[in-house]
Parts: structure tokens; sequence; C-alpha cells
């Protein structure tokens, strides 16, 4: 085929592809906040949800954080983005596999929601995220419909992101986008420890 054949053939493939974009960003012109859930056994699912964090920190956006389940250990994305103005609330018990208390653990999970139910309600929040909320839920210590709730009735502009494995079914019903990370290998299968600057 001449050069000048495929240069010209490449170009109208281009502007189909082109069109078709277009034509579905026209579409889309619903303007609101989102709630996203990023879940799955992969690796990756709160640096998604904290890379959105920063993602609207840097447009000067208000934003906030509930951390699950961790919060023993120090958190660089803590480290950072409280300097930033990042409100954080922390159930600070580790994990709870490690406590083996039923009883404390719902009593840490209540006391970090009713932190995250108060951003829920706040307009001045852009971005909530609710990092490792589906254990909270999958344990029973949150109920959903309270977690539902909040949802339902943020001020309309808010976004929220849940993360954590074996996102429940209703949740991601609910959501306007959700994302499953899987996992193909991790080193720690591999007997390599979690890294500060990469594992937190
Ligand atoms: P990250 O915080 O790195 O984005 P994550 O939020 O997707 O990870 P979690 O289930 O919250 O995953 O696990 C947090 C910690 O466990 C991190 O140190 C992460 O590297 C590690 N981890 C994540 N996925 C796996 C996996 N499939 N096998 C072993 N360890 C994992
Ligand atoms: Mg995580």
């Amino acid at each position: 085929m001449a050069d000048q054949q495929k240069t010209e053939r490449y170009k109208a493939r281009q502007q189909k592809v082109k069109e078709s974009i277009d034509a579905k960003v026209d579409a889309a012109q619903i303007e609101k906040g989102l709630f996203l859930i990023i879940t799955g056994n992969g690796k990756g699912k709160s640096t998604s949800g904290f890379g959105t964090i920063a993602r609207a920190v840097g447009h000067g956006q208000r934003c906030g954080v509930g951390q699950f389940i961790k919060g023993t250990w120090d958190c660089g994305e803590r480290n950072l983005l409280e300097q930033h103005g990042v409100n954080f609330a922390v159930m600070a018990t580790g994990f709870t596999w490690e406590t083996q208390n039923k009883e404390a653990d719902t009593q840490a999970a209540q006391s970090t929601w009713v932190e995250c139910k108060k951003m829920l309600a706040d307009e001045q929040y852009d971005v909530v995220l609710l990092d490792e909320m589906t254990y909270m839920v999958n344990y029973g210590y949150i109920e959903l419909t309270e977690v539902i709730e909040a949802i339902n009735n943020r001020p309309a502009s808010q976004s929220v992101i849940i993360t954590g494995r074996a996102a429940h079914r209703e949740l991601i019903e609910l959501a306007d986008t959700v994302s499953e990370v899987r996992n193909v290998k991790h080193a720690f299968e591999n007997g390599i420890k979690a890294r500060k600057g990469v594992d937190w």
C-alpha cells in the first residue's frame, strides 16, 4: 500500500474514533457528586482512593477521610494530606484479627462512623473517602442501611469513595462507578515484606 494511502486510512479511522468519543462526551450532561467503589483482591484500592483525594486537594477542594481497620501505624497519606487540610477520622484499634474483641471493634467502628456521617452531611466536603469500609458492613459493625442512607442523603455535589474487598451487592448497585482490582500476583506471596512508601 502506498504511504499516501496508509496515511489517508489512518486519518479516516482516527476521525471515526474522535467522532464516537465526542458523541459520548456530548451525551454525558449530568453534573453531580459521584459514588465510587474500588473493590477486589488485588493491591491498589486504597492507593486509588487516596490518589483521588490528592487530585481533589490539588484543585483546592475540601476532603475528608474515614479510615477503618487500620490506624495504629504510620500512614504516609495521612502524614501528607493532613498538612493540606484533609480531615481524618481514624479507627485507631489496629486490625480486627489482632484485637479479637467484637464489642471493642464495633465501638471503635461506630465512633469513626459518627465522624464520617458528619462529613457526609456537610456540604463543605467535596470528596469523602471511606477507606476499608466494606469490612465494617460485612462484619456487621456498621449497618448497611445506615451507610446507604448517609450516601443517599449526602449533599448533591459531594463525591464518596468506598474501598475494600467484597463490597456488598447493594452498595455496588447504588454506586455510579465500580472498579475491581484483580490480584495477578503480590510480592507478599513470595515472602517480601510490606514496604514503607509503597504499601503504607
Ligand atoms: P494499597 O493500600 O496498597 O492500595 P489495597 O488497599 O488494595 O492496597 P488492602 O486489602 O487494603 O489492599 O491491603 C493493604 C495492605 O495489604 C497493603 O500493604 C497491600 O500491599 C497489601 N495487599 C494488598 N493486596 C494484597 C494481596 N493480594 N496479597 C497480599 N497483600 C496484599
Ligand atoms: Mg486498602
